[in-house]
């Protein structure tokens, strides 16, 4: 199949607009229109191709796209792109509409500097009218631009102590990455009581949804991993949490396996990464893990016996946090569930490995169970649920301010 693909940048809602971004090359200069709302027919086509050297390929829902010999692999519905072997968050997820390839503005500002390393700077214009991308001459392209930040800096610096936000009480600012479970050709589990076909991985993202918005109203910056019905790599949701994300929340909902009891089993449970401890516990590690198998295999997690042993570290340093935060969450969620408390549990989860910051999956309740199913499919239950996990986050963020406030009380910040 060949595809004439258009590039179209998209910004964030409200963030300030751009009408159009320059693209400055040593052969010449270009405008790309920059449109702010989904689904706007393509704009005069933005010919990146020939200043840029740009090519567009779309393969089912894989859209790859090469500039100056580096490959961005992007997944449409998802905010991210690898590039290199390395995953950059963005601030909207790509989208494809008629025959025209929508990318956020931010890839072209941010990414594209950072992972071309030093060959292109991102001017942003101070009246926000119109950006510039400029190549810089080969000579002076290594000592023009400072080396990229790495990848583990605070992207958001705390914001100096002011009034606590009357809501929550926080003080800083927050990010969370949302991951509802499964998603495309995955499913999750089959849902027994859920009504009209729904399925796992439907509610875990109308839970995963409904979360963001009320961390949002919380003002805390919430980035969802997957906002449609895509699947995403198990170890490329986690390495979505770092630089600017304080903790990684994934969503699932819980099955028994058939037999005479599997009906009568309810509740909510939040789980933290360590090896499973019981027979129960390492039965929803593999039931959660087996999305592995609609899995690509182009995953860009660390592979190896050092990349395994980078984890393990990664891994203990958040193990206590993560229990922390499960524990509150749990409280939480387990005060407005009507299926009963099942408690703070530990297992292997693929998908809390790669997180580089404390990470927790709550298993919402049990499709197998006609009260949970039927409380989990509800936009009443979801929205409680919702609001339960993120207050249960606030109550935890709360807590690592005031560690950081003992940590480092002469900063004066
Ligand atoms: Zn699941």
């Amino acid at each position: 199949m060949s595809v004439l693909l258009w590039l179209v940048l998209v910004t964030a809602p409200r963030a300030p607009a751009p009408q159009a971004v320059l693209i400055v090359t040593p052969r010449g200069e270009t405008s790309v229109p920059v449109t702010t709302e989904r689904g706007t027919a393509a704009v005069a086509a933005p010919r990146l191709g020939p200043p840029l050297g740009l090519t567009v390929a779309l393969d089912g829902s894989r859209v790859t796209v090469g500039l100056s010999g580096v490959v961005f692999v992007f997944q449409l519905g998802a905010p991210f792109v690898r590039a290199g072997g390395v995953v950059y968050g963005l601030v909207g997820e790509p989208y494809v509409a008629r025959d025209t390839v929508f990318l956020p503005l931010h890839w072209l500002a941010d990414c594209v500097p950072r992972a071309v390393g030093g060959r292109y700077r991102w001017e942003p214009a101070p009246g926000g009218d119109t950006g510039r991308l400029v190549e810089l001459p080969i000579a002076s392209a290594v000592t023009a631009t400072p080396p990229s930040t790495p990848s583990t800096a605070p992207v958001l610096p705390p914001s100096p102590a002011s009034a606590p936000n009357p809501i929550t009480g926080l003080r800083l600012r927050h990010g969370v990455v949302i991951d509802p479970g499964h998603g495309g050709v995955d499913p999750g589990n089959p849902g027994r009581y859920f009504p009209s076909g729904l399925v796992e991985k439907d509610i875990t993202l109308a839970i995963g949804r409904l979360l963001r918005a009320e961390l949002t109203r919380r003002a805390i910056v919430a980035t969802l991993t997957r906002s449609t019905d895509t699947l995403i790599d198990l170890t490329d949701r986690g390495a979505l949490c770092k630089a600017a994300c304080d903790l990684f929340v994934s969503i699932h909902v819980n099955a028994m396996p058939d037999g005479r009891r599997a009906d009568r089993v309810s509740g909510v449970e939040t789980y933290f990464l360590s090896d499973a401890k019981t027979e129960d516990q390492q039965r929803v590690a593999q039931m959660e893990n087996e999305a592995i198998s609609f899995e690509t295999g182009t995953s860009s997690a660390a592979t190896g016996p050092l990349g395994f042993i980078l984890r393990d570290l990664q891994v203990n340093e958040y193990l206590r946090e993560s229990a922390q935060l499960a524990q509150l969450v749990q409280d939480s969620a387990a005060r407005i569930h009507p299926g009963g408390d099942r408690g703070v549990q530990q297992a292997g989860f693929t998908v809390l490995t790669t997180a580089r910051r404390p990470a927790i999956l709550v298993e919402t309740g049990f499709a197998t169970n006609r009260t949970d199913g039927a409380f989990l499919a509800s936009s009443l239950g979801q929205h409680k649920i919702a609001s339960a996990i993120a207050d249960g986050i606030v109550a935890y963020l709360l807590e690592l301010e005031r560690k950081r406030a003992v940590a480092a009380p002469a900063r004066g910040r």
